[in-house]
C-alpha cells in the first residue's frame, strides 16, 4: 500500500503534483480509489496544508485544519456512501462521547467561536472550563457512560461550531439511529456504519499528520475540552505553539495511531508522504 517509486525528474514530480492539488481541490479523495491514487491525493492535500502552515497570517494553523476540513466535505459531496445513513440535525446523542483534536483542529474551533460569538465568549468559555473540569481524567468508556453534553451544543441540541468541528465528529455517522439510541441506553449492540466517512477521515488525518510532521510541529490528537480552555483562556496560544512552544504539553493525548497501526509503518508512510508532498524522490521500500 504505497505510491510506485518510479525514475522521474523533479520536474516530472512537480507537474504530478500540481496536476494532484488541483484534483483534490476540486473532487477531495475518492474513497474508494486505487492505493496510488488514494496516496497521491493524500499527498495532494498534505502540501496544501504545508504551504498554508508556511505562510505568516496568525490563524494559519486553524485555517489549515478549516482546509482540511473542506477537503473532507468535497470527498463527502463527491462521493456514494456504501450505506444509509439516519444522522439527523437535534440528533445528539454522540455529542457526549470523548472527542481527540489536533492542535490545528483546536485552534479552528476556537477562531470560529472567537468570530462567531463575540457576545457569547465569556459563557462559552465558562461552559468549556466546566467540562473540562468535570471529564479531563476520564477515559473513552467512562465518558460514554458520563454522558455529560459537548459544551459546543446549542439548547437546541446542534452543534455551534458545525462547520468548524473536529474531525472525530465529522467521520461519527450511523445507518440505524435505534442502535445508537440501544447503546446510548447501554446495552451492547454494534452500530452499523458506511465505512465511506472512515476513509475519508483516514485521508484527513494522514495529511494533517504529514503536513504536520513536514512543518516540525507536534503530531498529536489531544483531548478536545481541556486543549479548548487553554486555547481560548488565551489569545496568543496558536502563534506561540507555531513559534514551537508545546502549549498543549499536560493534555491527555490520544494514542489513536499507535493504536491502529506499528510505528515503523506509520513512519514508512509518513515519509513516501513527505516525499510525495515535496515532490521529492520517494524512499526506498
Ligand atoms: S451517530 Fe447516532 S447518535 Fe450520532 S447523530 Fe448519528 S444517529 Fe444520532
Ligand atoms: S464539537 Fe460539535 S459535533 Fe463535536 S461533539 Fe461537540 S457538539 Fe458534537
Amino acid at each position: 500500500m504505497t505510491i510506485t517509486r518510479q525514475a522521474t525528474t523533479r520536474q516530472e514530480r512537480r507537474a504530478k503534483l500540481k496536476a494532484e492539488m488541483a484534483q483534490v481541490e476540486k473532487r477531495g479523495v475518492h474513497a474508494d480509489a486505487d492505493a496510488e491514487s488514494w496516496w497521491w491525493a493524500v499527498a495532494a492535500q498534505a502540501r496544501h496544508l504545508i504551504d498554508g502552515l508556511r505562510g505568516d497570517n496568525p490563524t494559519r494553523a486553524g485555517d489549515a485544519a478549516q482546509h482540511a476540513h473542506d477537503f473532507f466535505e468535497t470527498a463527502v459531496k463527491n462521493n456514494t456512501p456504501d450505506g444509509p445513513v439516519e444522522c439527523a440535525k437535534g440528533c445528539s446523542l454522540c455529542c457526549s462521547l470523548y472527542v481527540t483534536a489536533t492542535a490545528p483542529e483546536v485552534f479552528c474551533v476556537a477562531n470560529h467561536l472567537r468570530r462567531e460569538y463575540p457576545d457569547r465568549l465569556e459563557q462559552i468559555r465558562e461552559a468549556v472550563k466546566s467540562a473540562d473540569r468535570d471529564t479531563r481524567y476520564m477515559d473513552a468508556d467512562q465518558r460514554l457512560n458520563f454522558r455529560l453534553p459537548c459544551p459546543m451544543l446549542n439548547a437546541q441540541g446542534a452543534c455551534s461550531v458545525y462547520t468548524a468541528r473536529p474531525s472525530a465528529c465529522r467521520a461519527l455517522v450511523s445507518s440505524s439511529l435505534r442502535a445508537c439510541q440501544r447503546g446510548f441506553a447501554g446495552e451492547d449492540v454494534s452500530i452499523p456504519r458506511p465505512t465511506m466517512w472512515w476513509k475519508l477521515r483516514g485521508a484527513h488525518t494522514f495529511a494533517m499528520e504529514t503536513a504536520l510532521v513536514e512543518c516540525g510541529l507536534p503530531v498529536h490528537h489531544y483531548n478536545f475540552n481541556h486543549a479548548l480552555r487553554i486555547v481560548l483562556d488565551d489569545e496568543t496560544a496558536e502563534l506561540r505553539w507555531l513559534s514551537g512552544e508545546d502549549v498543549f504539553a499536560n493534555v491527555t493525548r490520544d494514542v489513536y495511531s499507535e493504536k491502529t497501526q506499528a510505528p515503523a509503518e506509520r513512519e514508512s508512510r509518513l515519509k513516501m508522504l513527505t516525499a510525495a508532498a515535496m515532490a521529492q524522490e520517494l524512499p526506498e521500500g
